[in-house]
């Protein structure tokens, strides 16, 4: 098999960059000029593009509508104080948009088609990583059933794409209160929840609004008997309480975050105390209780570090302290320094473009 990463380049004739009023635009509702795609078929990847922008045309009996083979990974481009755009750890989404895709029966995207593409694309809408911090480019990857017939089986025909959307932050700002879920579930025990299987994210969303009603902004998902907190939304979740950080082991339930397992790195290099291990939601409530749950917080690319205000569990509701120096403020901007080229990274995360 050969295969063949010169990328087939069509580029846009004008740019859109100049028309788009980037401070009023929703999160996801633009793309920047140009995307990516590879489509694998006859047993192997085919030539991949670059072309303008532009609606797909599919099968109304691709498999993808039917039986859902569909994975994504998300990662953001920085743009440091040089005008050089930076991204951030993208071997670990390529390795896991591998781990995703082999749990779908999807083929997995060789390395060097998901690493050229993703840099000559960020080369070429690299006007679109706009500066300042706070300001970067969501990059989407993602990997779906092309081939049409709606047979119950895994597709021969897949399509890889990559496409770009400019933002400012995923959650703007207010309080992010979530309620501990004793009933819906997102992940079943060896079952897809390890996965950024698309499916998982329709799951999450029917109980999501119940919670929004609630007045909760996300859940807290739960192991299968709900005693233990696994992830917050669509991040994993970490608890402080006391001087020591809590967050649940990774298994096949809960996703393997970029960011979580950075900010365990780096809240070890500060010198705090952090204890990987099953975080059980009587001990949380427990602390709630008596003044020791002094934080929590989501994290993941989209949002980076999420502080969390309140939870709420059953009938009750546990509002957390404002802290002055919040551990969750303080990885967050370290992590930050390193995505934008502002700290030294000593941990060869980023790469530039
Ligand atoms: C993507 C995702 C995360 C965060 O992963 P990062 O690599 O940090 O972006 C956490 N939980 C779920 C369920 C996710 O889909």
């Amino acid at each position: 098999m050969t295969m063949t990463t010169d990328i087939k380049i069509t580029r846009v004739k004008e740019s859109n960059f100049e028309t788009i009023d980037l401070d009023n635009v929703a999160f996801g509702t633009v793309y920047s000029d140009h995307m990516f795609s590879c489509d694998f078929k006859d047993g192997e990847w085919q030539q991949p593009e670059i072309t303008p922008y532009q609606p797909l045309q599919l099968d109304p009996s691709a498999r993808v509508f039917h039986y859902g083979q569909a994975a994504f990974e998300g990662m953001k481009a920085y743009k440091d104080e040089n005008n050089d755009v930076w991204i951030f750890r993208p071997e670990e989404n390529w390795k896991r948009i591998c781990f995703s895709s082999n749990r779908l029966a999807m083929p997995e995207v060789p390395k060097e088609i998901f690493m050229e593409g993703l840099k000559t694309l960020l080369s070429m809408d690299s006007e679109w990583v706009v500066p300042g911090r706070g300001n970067t480019l969501y990059i989407r990857p993602f990997i779906f059933a092309t081939q049409a017939g709606v047979s119950a089986a895994p597709a021969e025909e897949y399509k890889f794409m990559i496409i770009c959307t400019p933002v400012q932050a995923y959650y703007k700002g207010g309080d992010v209160k979530v309620k501990i879920s004793d009933h819906y579930s997102r992940a079943a025990n060896g079952g897809v929840g390890a996965t950024k299987a698309a499916g998982n994210y329709a799951a999450q969303f029917y109980p999501t609004k119940k919670a929004n009603e609630e007045g909760y902004q996300q859940i807290i998902w739960t192991n299968s008997t709900h005693e233990y907190l696994e992830e917050a939304g669509t991040m994993n979740v970490f608890f402080r309480i006391g001087n020591t950080l809590l967050t649940a082991p990774t298994d096949d339930r809960i996703l393997n975050g970029v960011t979580r397992k950075s900010i365990i790195t780096l809240a070890e290099r500060e010198g705090l105390k952090v204890i990987v291990r099953k975080v059980s939601v009587a001990e949380v409530i427990e602390a709630a209780k008596i003044g020791e749950l002094k934080e929590v917080f989501g994290t993941g690319t989209a949002a980076v570090v999420v502080p969390i205000t309140g939870v709420g569990y059953k009938d009750d509701h546990y509002d957390l302290p404002k802290l002055d120096n919040a551990y969750s403020t303080m990885l967050k901007g370290k992590l930050l320094d390193i995505q934008y080229n502002e700290a030294e990274d000593t941990f060869n995360w980023t790469q530039k473009i």
